[in-house]
């Protein structure tokens, strides 16, 4: 899954973002309103994070923008402190949630595990195929039974592939959720992750879950094309 972080403060960015790849996730910052809105509208995240008082355009600004251009990206908003005003204002234009500062990062990260849920319309927190059960939250992945050991990026291709079961999803489509703005590593790099979840998903399983589609991308279901 992939991140915005629009926040001034860069401490609390930087530590934000250091939980959350730990967690698997691509995460991007801006560090002022501008630069925010125009990554939010360019970028495909699965979720931002908007901090409200930003220097050049506010949290306000961007989250009501964002909307009226029909982006629906799930955003949560962080302030200082909230009025109840400022509530009714945020959920009026468009946010999702809000933490007020401070607030502990396991609190947050158990509310963006919650809305990218929502937003992908999953009810719980497992994500199954087959005799698949994959908990990104717990970090954990088990097959018939055995605990499957993968590293934050293999469970972040896997969990993106895996919100699309059934469906196939391109290369560009999974560097784009699971690979930051930064990325400029190897082109194969989606390649390499699926032949490894491969091994240790589906290696030594008579039933394969993950396929390729050819000259189209990838695809997790019970069954091949
Ligand atoms: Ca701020």
């Amino acid at each position: 899954m992939r991140v915005l972080i629009i926040e001034d403060e860069r401490r609390l960015s930087s530590v934000i973002k250091k939980g959350l790849v730990e967690d698997g996730f691509a995460v991007d910052q801006a560090f002022d309103g501008e630069e925010g809105l125009f990554l939010a509208r360019s970028e495909a995240y699965d979720l931002i994070i908007l901090d409200l008082t930003l220097s050049k355009v506010d949290g306000m600004q961007i989250c009501s923008q964002l909307r009226k251009k029909n982006i629906k990206t799930p955003i949560i908003m962080l302030t200082a402190k909230i009025t109840m005003e400022d509530k009714i204002k945020g959920l009026d234009i468009g946010a999702d949630d809000y933490m007020t500062k401070p607030f502990s990062f396991l609190e947050l990260r158990s509310r963006i595990h919650a809305l990218i849920r929502r937003s992908k319309q999953h009810a719980s927190s497992q994500l199954s195929i087959a005799d698949l059960e994959v908990d990104p939250l717990k970090h954990s992945v088990i097959r018939a039974g055995k605990q499957i050991r993968l590293t934050p990026k293999e469970l972040a291709v896997l969990e993106f592939l895996m919100h699309h079961k059934q469906e196939v999803v391109s290369r560009t489509m999974i560097l784009e959720h699971v690979w930051d703005y930064n990325f400029d590593g190897m082109s194969n790099i989606v390649d390499v992750f699926i032949a490894t979840l491969r091994k240790k998903i589906d290696g030594g399983h008579k039933q394969k879950l993950i396929h390729t589609i050819h000259g189209v991308g990838y695809k997790i279901g019970e069954k091949g094309v």
